[in-house]
């Protein structure tokens, strides 16, 4: 006598949404078991699903399960649920998500080696003497009051320096002490500051109950901390967004620090927004664990940020959310005064001007450290030859290749397309070719033109790094980057967007933006929030230590002084300057006021990649809920070319988010038939994003 199961295995992105196979096996498994399972002739990873396998029909024999991986536990059901909504939500396959979130190389293993893989898995957690933990400011106490109160998310609204992981380190420790088993979520969106989160962590519990997810691992790792997490023995699990994904089977609080980051969002398979799918899995967490009195099997999420996301932002004005804030800085120290510099008033061709390179000498006198921050990484943004006007664009893609002058070379940062710098234009042969506009290289080689014979205290010259994608790409560097700044043998650090976020550099007292005046005209309506969060953001950096912090300053190049951003900045006001963005947003019906979804097409011209979109509009004009959306015409996207493939992209939007789902869900089918029919010949490939963050 045998049982009929369904499982899930992975499936191609669009094909058959939801869909679970059927096996046979001659025990009833659990949902959320691992099995292998056989699927063409091939074996494969798959999970038991919960519900009712299909009925296969009299004349299909069903396969029987290859392999049950009896020493793992079966994927908690919060887990299940919380892959089974994001393929609905997001329009992805079950069976993509499902297997995705797995670490990859459980694929690989059979139940023995997984067996002995478990046998790997820390022993009992060695004895950790905690080190002293410091007296909470009033603000964090009052913080840690009404978090234990409080039943729907919490947006930790605290300036930066104002002890927001003192208080995820609170939570976590009140978790760890009042439920012997709890396990704690915190996420941030970049994996350079996870080794600073570790190292907190490890510090105040031990490093035996703490692991690290993200992409920079190797599958072993990522292995090793998946199997600690599921089995329960991580108590602290710390990660990029992927770890959302991470089967934790007694999760009872998640952290996303910094939640406003687009890094939250993921850009390829199932586009999912981490932050967003942490507040579901609390709710799933607290729906399957009804408490009436009992605190412990409450799960909380907190979300933590100095300038939040305007929909979390917005979600704590509607009540939806609480919102805790925390306006001071731990010590008393100061954010830094606004200095803004108005470019128009500047020689011309002026990378650094006078004043913010004085200033920045007279912290290196005082063995204080500065941060000039442009976001642009390479040499110059293009080379161009003056005569003709020739232009170092891309041969593959609709843009211009970067000029890195530290190998000489010119690279296509879309394609990776790289050749040598040419001698001379290779259009006319004009050996004048320059540079235009900047980069981090070059902002770097210029301070040190012009630092030449500063010296510091100790009398040594001044010392000038860069931190950005470049710099930081072989293994080990970005920590040694991050060790020379934090022991003060550098004192100006240039960087990208990388340098602003999240680091405890405590001798920082000067901050600048080079130049941000392109994001204060972009088309994208996000544009706004990201550089005022940018700019507060990199604000934060400084003056971090209340000793130094008294003469921090944040400056700013612009040619735009009068910008009302700049306004809110210089007062440190963020509502300020959520209110009039939200203001706006509704106006114009923009998220959070309304919602979107974006569908991608890529084919090799741009009149196929359109006409498929648009042929798939066509047909969906009686679809449920396409009253109340609006389609837009398919568009070229803002890059439309890279790697010789064109890109066109069509926007919908709704005022309703379940109006937009139930159109999407409605859709589907019709963009897969389209696809096989003659409006489909020539495309590459096609996906959805919904709640998309860049238009
Ligand atoms: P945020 O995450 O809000 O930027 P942190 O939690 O990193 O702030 O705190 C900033 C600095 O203040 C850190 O060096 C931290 O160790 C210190 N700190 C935080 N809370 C306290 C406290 N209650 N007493 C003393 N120092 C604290
Ligand atoms: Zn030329
Ligand atoms: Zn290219």
């Amino acid at each position: 006598m045998s049982h009929l199961l369904s499982v899930v295995v992975a499936t191609p992105a669009h094909a058959g949404l939801g869909a679970a196979l059927t096996y046979e096996h001659p025990e009833v498994l659990a949902p959320g078991t691992l099995v292998r399972v056989p699927l063409g002739k091939r074996e494969v990873l798959g999970v038991v699903w919960d519900g009712a396998p299909l009925d296969t029909g009299a004349d299909l024999a069903t396969r029987p399960i290859t392999e049950v991986f009896t020493p793992l536990a079966p994927l908690p059901a919060s887990w299940r649920q919380l892959v089974g909504f994001a393929g609905r939500y997001y329009q992805r396959s079950l069976g993509e998500v499902a297997l995705a979130a797995l670490p990859p190389q459980l694929r690989e293993l059979n139940g023995v080696q997984l067996a002995r893989r478990l046998k790997r898995q820390p022993g009992p957690a060695t004895a950790h003497t905690p080190p002293p933990v410091p007296a909470l400011s009033p603000e964090q106490t009052e913080v840690m009051a009404r978090l234990h109160t409080a039943r729907q998310p919490v947006l930790l609204f605290g300036s930066t320096g104002s002890g927001k992981t003192e208080v995820y380190l609170r939570s976590v420790q009140q978790l760890l002490e009042s439920d012997p088993q709890a396990q704690a979520l915190i996420m941030v969106p970049e994996i350079n500051l996870t080794p600073q989160l570790e190292e907190r962590f490890g510090e105040r519990f031990g490093a035996d109950g703490v692991v690290a997810m993200h992409s920079g691992m190797t599958p072993p790792q990522r292995l090793a901390s998946w199997l600690a997490a599921h089995s329960g023995a991580a108590r602290i699990v710390l990660g990029t967004r992927m770890a959302v994904l991470a089967s934790l089977p007694h999760l009872r609080l998640i952290v996303v620090d910094e939640e406003h980051d687009p890094s939250y969002k993921s850009q390829e398979g199932a586009r999912y927004s981490a932050r967003d799918l942490a507040v579901y899995l609390a709710k799933q967490v607290n729906d399957s664990h009804p408490t009436p009195d009992g605190e412990a099997s409450h799960c909380r999420v907190l979300l933590g940020s100095a300038t939040p996301s305007l929909e979390s932002w917005h979600a704590s004005e509607t009540g939806r959310y609480v919102r805790l804030a925390m306006p001071s800085r731990i010590g008393g120290g100061c954010l830094p005064r606004l200095r803004l510099v108005d470019m128009n008033h500047q020689p011309r061709k002026t990378l650094l001007a006078q004043p913010l390179l004085d200033a920045i000498t007279e912290r290196i006198g005082r063995g204080e450290q500065s941060l000039l921050l442009l976001n642009r990484r390479g040499y110059a943004p293009v080379l161009a030859c003056h005569d003709c006007g020739w232009k170092s664009e891309c041969a593959h893609c609709s843009a211009h290749r970067v000029f890195h002058k530290i190998d000489r070379t010119l690279r296509c940062h879309h394609c990776g397309f790289t050749e040598r710098v040419p001698r001379a234009c290779p259009a006319c042969g004009n050996l004048d070719i320059a540079p235009l506009g900047r980069g981090t290289e070059q902002i770097e080689e210029h301070i040190i033109e012009r630092l030449a014979g500063v010296l510091r205290p100790d009398g040594q010259p001044a010392q000038v790094a860069r931190m950005d994608a470049d710099s930081t790409r072989l293994k080990g560097s970005l920590e040694q980057h991050l060790a020379r700044m934090h022991s003060g043998e550098v004192d100006v650090l240039v960087g990208t967007q990388m340098v602003a976020k999240g680091h405890d550099f405590r001798r920082i007292t000067l901050v600048a933006s080079v130049n941000a005046d392109a994001a204060l005209f972009a088309s994208d309506c996000r544009a706004p929030e990201r550089l005022f969060a940018l700019l507060m953001q990199a604000a934060g950096r400084a003056g971090r230590d209340a000793s130094l912090g008294a003469g921090s300053e944040m400056w700013v190049q612009t040619g735009y002084p009068q910008h009302p951003l700049f306004a809110a900045l210089r007062q440190h006001d963020y509502p300020a300057f959520a209110a009039q963005e939200l203001k706006d947003r509704e106006a114009a019906a923009m998220p959070p006021f309304a919602f979107q979804a974006l569908v991608r097409a890529e084919a090799r011209s741009q009149e196929t990649a359109q006409g498929f979109l648009n042929e798939a509009a066509a047909l969906a004009t009686e679809l449920p809920g396409a009253d109340q959306v609006t389609v837009f015409p398919a568009v070229p996207m803002t890059i439309q070319r890279v790697a010789n493939v064109e890109r066109a992209q069509m926007l919908l939007e709704s005022p309703t988010r379940m109006a937009l789902q139930r159109f999407l869900a409605a859709w589907q089918p019709v963009l897969l038939d389209t696809r096989q029919g003659p409006a489909g010949k020539g495309l590459i490939r096609w996906a959805i994003d919904v709640d998309p963050l860049n238009l």
